[in-house]
């Protein structure tokens, strides 16, 4: 890979699997023409689909197995050659880092530790050590559920030489926790292996373990590891969390997505901002300077009449450049509350039904996103979006006020036209669970404001646009804890906002879904019942901020002020600054 400039070039590394013997010929002679050919099907159903959905036994079965195909291939590379060039094994942690993303690959540790003890004859505490000082891990989610854990009999039948050295691992590491003074809770939460129930290798401990560094991407993220999933571990190894906040890539998601922006700046600041984005600092003297703000807004609408002519192409909807192009794109996930979004899109349908008098600001609603393929809830959000958005669209009485958009198949291309194209950037997760994200960064770079929930990187965004530059709205990570301890009654929330109680019955009760009136009746009793991501606790503090979002839409200076502010001040969230903080704090390069 060719790297920025041509100044390096690295090698990525791929793999890929095929049958030892491609077709197997005494078959085929045999009459067996389809069999002949079935080890070639099986090496390429291992690596045809990345993570494969692992709801079924099988399903599950193939996913454990790509990951230590993948894993292994590395592994058995890099040591490889480093003892071919270096002769000795026990010097790897000198010349190589290998940095775990996620659990996906955390069979490593054990890969590293066998190559080590059976091929290059190392003893255990010498291994551990150098497989130690080589891996570092970065964890992406708390979410437990994403959390990979493997049932013990699954793994112990596939990986029967990896079982023994987790066990080996788990000894030494549960030996280490008793001398510290660590109690039973502590002891068991700690272990590699789940007792609970059916038993299970916990991927996330192997990592944690197995590595020197543990890091988190974003500052909220890394403090809520060591107060809640990794609380025990922290205790045992005090030093070993650390924070990498994350980055996004200029190069493409400034300089590729928005060359008409990136022209504007080259004029106001000169280019130094193309070989270092924190330069974009420069813009802030000029936040105030009324051609620059309009030369930016008239990017910004060129780039709106742009994407409304590819979304007219795509899904036929008519869309108003001047309206404001308020957009929420990510992963489907309820943590990620496309619902709030999608249940205050009603309730300003109703307003504007109820009251079409007022001077309504005209809002150009987009969602985007796809759903996991075994997600039921995630579908359904997905459908639900697709029939507001017909119902709203039709309405002649909320005519060019209020559009909604579902855009299909959303993806990196389609990110790229969506971007540049955004005036409002929905960071709206229930706090605390939000890793960091990196849509929130891609958005403000191009000069959208944002409204968020103090979640993720938003926080670090907020801390460094200024208050005055972004709508925060919604409970902390802390009120979001301490609610669910206390037993939170969201029916009550429910019964006592208006707007909300009307929004949430019309889509439980069809309106939006005549032709199948019960489709939304099960997940608006989820929030009536358990709410678990808080939808109702945080409505009537999301709906008052966009009315204020309104507000300063109809300020169109103000406006352009605060995305020049937006622009200037997210140049830290480069992968350059992420990257160059791994090189120096972890890798030791
Ligand atoms: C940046 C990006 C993401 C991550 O978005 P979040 O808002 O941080 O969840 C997901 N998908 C695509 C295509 C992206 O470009």
């Amino acid at each position: 890979m060719v790297g920025y400039k041509g100044k390096r070039v690295n090698t990525l590394r791929l793999w890929t699997a095929a049958a030892l013997d491609p077709i197997r010929l005494d078959r085929f002679n045999a009459g067996d023409h389809v069999g002949a050919l079935v080890e070639e099907a099986r090496a390429d159903a291992l690596v045809r689909v990345l993570y494969p959905a692992d709801s079924t036994a099988a399903g599950q079965e193939l996913r454990l197995r790509q990951e230590f195909f993948f894993t292994s291939a590395s592994i058995q590379d890099i040591v490889r050659r480093h003892a071919q060039y270096n002769g000795d094994v026990r010097t790897l942690p000198d010349k190589a880092a290998i940095q775990l993303n996620d659990t996906h690959p955390a069979v490593a540790v054990a890969e590293i530790m066998r190559l080590l003890l059976d091929e290059h004859g190392l003893e255990f505490n010498e291994a551990w050590d150098v497989t130690k000082r080589t891996v570092g891990y970065t964890n992406h989610t708390l979410l437990p559920e994403a959390l990979e854990s493997w049932p013990l009999p699954l793994f112990e039948r596939l990986l029967p030489r990896h079982m023994q050295i987790v066990y080996a691992i788990n000894s030494r590491v549960l030996r280490e926790a008793r001398k510290a003074g660590l109690d039973d809770g502590a002891i068991s939460a700690i272990s590699l292996i789940d007792e609970g129930g059916e038993r299970r290798v916990r991927m996330a401990n192997l990592a944690f373990s197995g590595a020197h560094s543990v890091n988190g991407v974003a500052a909220l993220h890394t403090e809520l590891m060591k107060s809640t999933v990794f609380s025990d571990l922290h205790k045992l190894y005090p030093d070993r969390i650390n924070n990498k906040t994350n980055g996004v890539t200029p190069r493409r998601w400034l300089q590729q997505c928005n060359p008409g922006l990136v022209s504007v700046l080259k004029d106001a600041i000169g280019d130094g901002f193309l070989d270092d984005a924190e330069k974009l600092v420069e813009l802030n003297a000029l936040a105030d300077d009324k051609l620059l703000g309009e030369r930016i807004a008239e990017v910004k609408r060129s780039n709106k009449v742009a994407l409304a002519a590819h979304i007219k192409a795509i899904t036929g909807v008519r869309l108003d450049p001047d309206a404001l192009f308020d957009v929420h794109i990510k992963r489907i996930h309820e943590y990620k509350r496309q619902l709030l979004n999608l249940i205050e899109t009603v309730a300003l349908y109703d307003e504007i039904r109820s009251h079409p008098e007022r001077d309504w600001v005209p809002r150009v609603k987009i969602f985007g996103g796809k759903a996991a393929s075994s997600y039921h809830n995630a579908k359904l959000i997905i459908k639900l979006a697709n029939d507001i958005a017909r119902r709203v669209n039709s309405d002649p009485a909320v005519g060019g006020l209020l559009k909604v958009v579902f855009v299909p198949n959303y993806n990196v291309t389609l990110a790229e036209r969506l971007i540049p194209a955004a005036d409002l950037s929905e960071q709206i997760s229930t706090a605390g669970m939000e890793a960091s994200g990196t849509g929130n960064m891609k958005f403000a770079l191009n000069g959208a404001l944002t409204i968020g929930t103090l979640d993720g990187a938003n926080i670090e965004i907020k801390d460094r646009v200024g208050d005055d530059n972004i709508v925060i709205f919604g409970l902390t990570a802390e009120e979001v804890l301490a609610k669910r301890a206390q037993g939170y009654n969201p029916r009550e929330v429910i019964e006592g906002s208006r707007e909300l109680q009307q929004a949430v019955s019309a889509i439980a009760t069809g309106v939006f879904s005549p032709d199948d009136p019960n489709r939304y009746a099960g997940l608006m009793g989820g929030i009536y019942d358990s709410d678990w991501f808080m939808v109702a606790a945080d409505f009537d503090s999301y709906a008052a901020a966009q009315r204020a979002v309104d507000r300063r839409w109809e300020d169109p200076a103000g406006w352009r002020a605060a995305a020049i502010r937006n622009i200037a001040n997210v140049g830290w969230f480069s992968s350059d600054r992420t990257i160059a903080e791994y090189a120096r704090e972890i890798w030791g390069v």
